[in-house]
């Protein structure tokens, strides 16, 4: 099998961290040029935007959206319509319909729109999910908290309309409760508190619940110094069950069942490679939604300007 030749177009902090180590530690998925306005890497084919990638680059099978997600329907768009398979980054839009012609264009040419959720990806998430799946469910909480000065330094694009605020980690959990969970959810009341000088949310508390009225609540703040968190504590008839760390940690019927090195971006290009030998779309957009929702049903606060 010849391997998909990638290319990644943005090349901030995701494209360094993970999409590059993760293709390089992959198997059939090999990195064949960068569009970026400002990065390159030494021995690769270099363009400063998709559209001088697809019009004069190298031959490549994919491309790898790693820009903010207000400019990435209309790359995904030009991608598919120059017929290249397409990985999203996550969110995989900036809103909830700009998908569905994607989707279509996807589909009616045979290639693969991957939104990817890389926190489900997490180690401990699968295991967490099967030790759930036997028993009852009494409620869930979210503590989704960190410090935006550290994890998002002079990421303007999150405080914009479509960038999301502290959603843009929080969708991260909103994708692992939907995964852990069979039934479907939906939000009952959010919270939203707005820097009286941005556009999108520095904290937000929401309540959902699913049709029986289990009881789940979640917390997002962007403002935590200190301990950071990224847990789900889920209350069950069999004890409780925390996922930490993002998904890397799993604690359940007072054992540790997992505690693992993360290794979500491998796992993302290993199904991208899977979905792209078939042409086949894998798009799920209820974390988004969710999101939207909280944006229509939230109850709005002005809080402290943030300045970065
Ligand atoms: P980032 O560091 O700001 O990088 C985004 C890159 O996109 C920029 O470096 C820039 O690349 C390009 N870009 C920015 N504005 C653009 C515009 N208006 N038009 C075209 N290109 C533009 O952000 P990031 O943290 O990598 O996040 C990118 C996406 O990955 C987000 O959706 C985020 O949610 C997701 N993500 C981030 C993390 C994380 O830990 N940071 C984790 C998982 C997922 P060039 O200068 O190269 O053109």
């Amino acid at each position: 099998m010849t391997a998909l030749r990638v290319a990644i177009v943005g090349f901030g902090k995701i494209a360094r961290d993970q999409h590059v180590p993760a293709i390089a530690a992959t198997d059939g998925v090999t990195l064949a040029a960068i569009a970026s306005r400002h990065a390159s890497l030494p021995d690769l084919p270099h363009f400063n935007t998709l559209d001088e990638l697809l019009r004069d680059g190298p031959p490549i099978d994919a491309v790898a959206l790693c820009t903010p997600p207000q400019v990435r329907r209309d790359q995904a768009a030009a991608a598919l319509a120059a017929g290249k398979h397409v990985m999203l980054e996550k969110p995989p839009g900036a809103t909830v319909s700009e998908l569905d012609p994607l989707i279509a264009s996807a589909t009616r040419a045979g290639r693969t729109l991957f939104a990817t959720w890389h926190s489900r990806f997490a180690p401990a998430v699968e295991p967490a999910r099967q030790w759930l799946a036997p028993r009852r469910i009494n409620s869930v909480s979210i503590s989704w908290k960190e410090d935006v000065r550290v994890w998002h330094p002079g990421q303007g694009w999150i405080w914009e309309p479509g960038g999301l605020g502290v959603f843009d980690p929080g969708i991260n959990a909103l994708s692992i409760l939907t995964r852990i969970l069979r039934q479907p959810l939906f939000v009952t009341a959010a919270e939203l508190c707005f820097p009286a000088n941005r556009e999108a949310p520095i904290a937000a508390r929401l309540s959902l619940a699913d049709a029986a009225g289990l009881p789940i609540a979640a917390e997002f703040d962007f403002r935590q110094t200190g301990p950071q968190s990224w847990d789900i504590l889920v209350e069950t008839d069999g004890g409780p069950l925390k996922l930490s760390g993002g998904g890397a940690r799993l604690v359940a019927g007072g054992e540790v069942l997992v505690d693992a090195a993360e290794a979500e971006y491998r796992g993302l290009y290993r199904r991208f490679v899977e979905l792209t030998a078939t042409g086949t779309s894998d798009v799920d957009l209820t974390p988004l939604r969710l999101v939207a929702d909280a944006f229509m049903l939230g109850r709005r606060q002005i809080v402290e300007a943030f300045e970065d």
